[in-house]
């Protein structure tokens, strides 16, 4: 067997990524006392909230093989404990495992599973093409050479790093330009993608994949903005909790006029902003915010009517959200849209500040090439192309508008990689 990267060691997305695996039915949840989980209530949540718009056999699929690849993630040494297993989705159980160690434990894990076994491992290589011929796929070209094979498993992870394929099959991720960035391996380019579709391979529904918000200070990662933050949209509204899970957020932020929000608070706010273990924001503590005013991404006003001029919204209508913010808080209860109490803060100190919020941080891409649940790859007859599979980001069909969970694309990349390692070689036949 040969194993060719692009990358100068093997792990991409996944060695970067937070080692989180969703699942129900572990052993992990039975040591955490949780019982009667199970694939059937994961599958019902997943598809009612994505309204059914997903490929259910896949859907399927996935919820009932991710407790058996769980358990094989442990058996090749992959370590998970009690502690770390949290609530990932916006369901309420604990699905959510993370591996000690995060994602580049579970890709080290995966590459040492190798051991004893014949695989030869090419670095550095990027795979430019596959072999096709009029029976199927034969194999692939590297450095303008064929190699043959039995089977062909595409596992090139997704395309964030390629904007010309976002442009073309995810509009919502470049939507704003030079403002979105890409969190994963450079290397994720959308090759395989590109190679199966030039072979006859066919598309999942565009335009999916998981975008996190972000105010524009500064390229660093902050999965989770402040939860004191009171966002409201172009017509001066508020429109969410703002707390909610990241899973959920840009799907409704981009449901807004222009796909943006603006954040908006006060100088208290300011003064008293802290970074937190539990979900950090370093870019928001009162010097960095300084900076961002003189850098131009954050905006200063001495009043709320002002800040909307600014800001171009109605300022008879953010003056009332602001209000209604001011007494929500007051009473520690918000009327509108339940924030946890905890995070609610009166807007009334001058100056007041707002951020333009967008979701523009590209977490992972959803949208591949179609398989079966035997990890075909489909032609756009819906027939598998004979000799051609495909696993992990860089397939599509099981995630919708919505991410479901903190967990899903490595739980999927590891139960479509099982799948199509066994069928590719015949130890499923
Ligand atoms: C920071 C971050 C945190 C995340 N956290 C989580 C999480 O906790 N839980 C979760 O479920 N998901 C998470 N994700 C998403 C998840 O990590 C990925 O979707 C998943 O790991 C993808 O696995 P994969 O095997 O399909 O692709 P990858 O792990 O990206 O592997 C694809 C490999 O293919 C190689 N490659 C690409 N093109 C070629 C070519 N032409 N020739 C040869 N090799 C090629 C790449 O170099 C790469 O090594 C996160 C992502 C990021 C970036």
């Amino acid at each position: 067997m040969l194993l060719v990267e692009a990358g100068k060691a093997t792990g991409g997305s996944t060695a970067l990524s937070g080692g989180v695996f969703y699942a129900a039915g572990t052993s992990l949840q039975r040591e955490a006392g949780i019982e009667g989980d199970t694939p059937d209530a994961v599958f019902q949540y997943y598809m009612t909230l994505n309204q059914y718009k997903l490929e259910a056999s896949l859907v399927r699929k996935l919820c009932d093989d991710s407790p058996a690849a769980f358990e094989w993630l442990r058996s090749i040494g992959v370590e998970f404990r009690v502690e770390d297993l949290y609530m990932s989705g916006v369901d309420k159980v604990r699905r959510g495992h993370r591996a000690a160690g995060g994602g580049l434990a579970i890709a080290e894990g995966l590459e040492g599973s190798f051991a004893g076994r014949s695989v030869d491992i090419a670095l550095d290589t990027r795979v430019e093409k596959l072999l096709v011929d009029p029976d199927g796929v034969k194999g692939i070209m590297v450095d303008g050479q064929p190699i043959t094979a039995g089977a062909t498993i595409i596992a090139t992870g997704g395309f964030g790093a390629n904007p010309a394929m976002l442009a073309d099959i995810y509009p919502d991720a470049a939507r704003h330009g030079d403002l979105h960035w890409y969190i994963g391996a450079n290397t994720c380019q959308g090759d395989g993608i590109a190679m199966a579709r030039a072979a006859g391979g066919q598309l999942s529904t565009p335009n999916r994949g998981l975008l996190l918000l972000t105010p524009g200070f500064a390229k660093d990662l902050e999965s989770y903005l402040p939860g004191w933050l009171v966002m409201v949209n172009g017509l001066g509204r508020r429109f969410v909790d703002e707390t909610i899970e990241y899973s959920v957020l840009a799907a409704i932020l981009n449901e807004q006029k222009d796909h943006t929000a603006f954040g908006i608070f006060d100088e208290t706010a300011r003064l008293s902003s802290r970074t937190t273990s539990y979900r950090p924001a370093p870019n928001w503590t009162a010097d960095r915010l300084e900076d961002f005013i003189s850098a131009g991404t954050l905006a200063k006003a001495d009043s709320i009517p002002e800040l909307a001029n600014h800001l171009g919204i109605p300022a008879d209508t953010l003056q009332t959200s602001v209000a209604r913010n001011n007494a929500n808080a007051e009473t520690g209860m918000d009327r509108d849209f339940f924030k946890p109490s905890n995070f609610l803060r009166k807007i009334y100190t001058p100056p007041f500040y707002a951020a333009r919020i967008r979701a523009a941080i590209i977490c992972w891409t959803g949208t591949g090439l179609r398989i079966d649940t035997d990890a075909r790859v489909l032609d756009a007859a819906d027939r598998p192309i004979p000799g051609l599979y495909a696993a992990g980001e860089t397939t599509g069909g099981m995630f919708g508008e919505c991410y479901a969970s903190g967990g899903a694309s490595i739980g999927n990349a590891v139960v479509f990689g099982l799948t199509a390692g066994r069928h590719a070689t015949g130890a499923n036949s």
